[in-house]
């Protein structure tokens, strides 16, 4: 039998990461092509971990479009999903890095391919093959990739595959706040497993707090697994019969970008060879402390995809 799979739904772009951290983007002496986009880079995460993983979603036919393909195809991810687009570009982001290691983004979206993959266009039997489907929000802000996506759920919840949902807020991307809040939240209930990050448990509580009644406001009846990503504090956890916290490793972060992604794909991986860890305390807490490292490697190298570790650096990591 095959490896359980991850598919991953929605983009993938390239990120230009400076060269320079705390500088604006016009003083930056240089850049560094870096492919990204979330779901992309829990695709890869899955793969670079040894998890069998997909990505579905809409590239441009041009140079960097060719080139992302085969970032998918070199790192072990299946692009039987992806779509060209022989009229549109492919995403872009300018990144700024902040002193922190925090960082900014600027996209050339206008629109881009990304955004304009049809529900016509999605590989059914690829969603319906899956242990699990991941997605984020930014392929909710226009049609027609809006219905691609709500398709995409139903197939695969019509399929039992398990529901992932990261909405990984990208505010300039929405006409207004009150718009990402509101699509954000109406995918919400669907999802058996989301993870927010502290900041964006802010936003969409509207309360400046990560105190459990404010993530536990979040939870729905059908949600098996709730996830708060906290930065070098580690990540809550709120199951159904049981909550807590799991403490972030201590590395020296350069470049932030990919963490939540690495972390969720981390995740991903080992649930979907046990999934009675989203029952079971313990065993979800050694799934955290996992998915908490991967998240910590991540951050000590520039770029999101070329920093994702392997799982020998991980067990290497938490063994030291
Ligand atoms: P996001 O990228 O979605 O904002 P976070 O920054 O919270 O998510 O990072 C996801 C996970 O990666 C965290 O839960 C943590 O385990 C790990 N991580 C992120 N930043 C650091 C850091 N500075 N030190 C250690 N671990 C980190």
């Amino acid at each position: 039998a095959q490896a359980p799979l991850i598919v991953s739904f929605g983009e993938m772009l390239i990120d230009f990461v400076p060269t320079a951290s705390g500088v604006s983007l016009a003083q930056a002496p240089g850049f560094v092509k870096a492919p990204g986009g979330a779901p992309a880079n829990v695709a890869i995460a899955v793969s670079r971990l040894g998890g069998r993983s997909a990505f579905v979603g809409k590239l441009g036919d041009d140079e960097f479009g060719r080139m992302l393909a085969g970032i998918l195809r070199e790192n072990g991810v299946s692009d039987a999903g992806v779509r060209f687009d022989s009229g549109a570009r492919t995403a872009l982001a300018f990144v700024t890095l902040k002193e922190d290691g925090d960082r900014e983004f600027m996209f050339y979206r206008n629109p881009s391919a990304d955004m304009l993959l049809t529900a016509d266009e999605l590989d059914v039997d690829l969603i319906q093959t899956a242990s699990v489907m991941h997605y984020g929000s930014i392929s909710l802000i226009t049609e027609p990739c809006r219905t691609a996506h709500m398709k995409a759920m139903e197939v695969a919840k019509d399929a039992d595959v398990l529901l992932s949902y990261d909405p990984n807020l990208r505010l300039p991307l929405w006409s207004s706040p009150e718009e990402a809040k509101k699509q954000i939240l109406s995918i919400w209930n669907k999802a058996d497993i989301i993870k927010v990050s502290d900041v964006e448990l802010e936003f969409l509580t509207g309360k400046e707090s990560v105190e459990d009644e404010v993530a536990m406001s979040l939870w729905h009846p059908e949600l098996k697994l709730l996830l708060v990503t906290l930065g070098e504090k580690g990540c809550k956890y709120y199951a159904k019969d049981f909550h807590g916290t799991v403490d972030a490793v201590g590395v020296k972060a350069v470049d932030t970008t990919g963490a939540g992604d690495a972390f969720i794909g981390a995740l991903l991986r080992k649930l979907v060879d046990d999934k009675s860890a989203l029952q079971d305390e313990p065993k979800l807490r050694q799934v955290l402390k996992y998915a908490n490292a991967c998240g910590a490697i991540t951050t000590t190298k520039k770029g999101a995809i070329p920093a994702l570790p392997s799982e020998a650096e991980i067990f290497k990591f938490l063994d030291e």
